[in-house]
């Protein structure tokens, strides 16, 4: 089955993931609705064939020890304390 692999960035810090690609892992399967070798490209009716696409994978191709940037900003936002 077919499924899409996100690349991004994990920051180890607050363990958010920023997605920056996405892209399809084609199974290659004639019986798979999305692999390019799908026997029945054209109104496949085939009850054998796959429909269902498998949860998508993140994969960390980069990996931050900071916090994100959202995290960042949010913590910039956050009103400041007098004492
Ligand atoms: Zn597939
Ligand atoms: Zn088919
Ligand atoms: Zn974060």
């Amino acid at each position: 089955m077919c499924h899409n692999v996100i690349d991004g960035r994990l920051h180890l810090e607050c363990q958010h993931f920023i997605p920056m690609s996405t892209r399809t892992q084609d199974c290659l399967r004639p019986n798979c609705l999305f692999s390019r070798r799908h026997e029945h490209p054209i109104g496949c009716r085939s009850t054998s064939c796959i429909r269902m696409m498998s949860i998508p994978q993140r994969n960390p191709i980069r990996i931050s020890e900071t916090k994100c940037a959202d995290c960042i900003m949010r913590e910039r936002s956050a009103p400041l304390r007098c004492t």
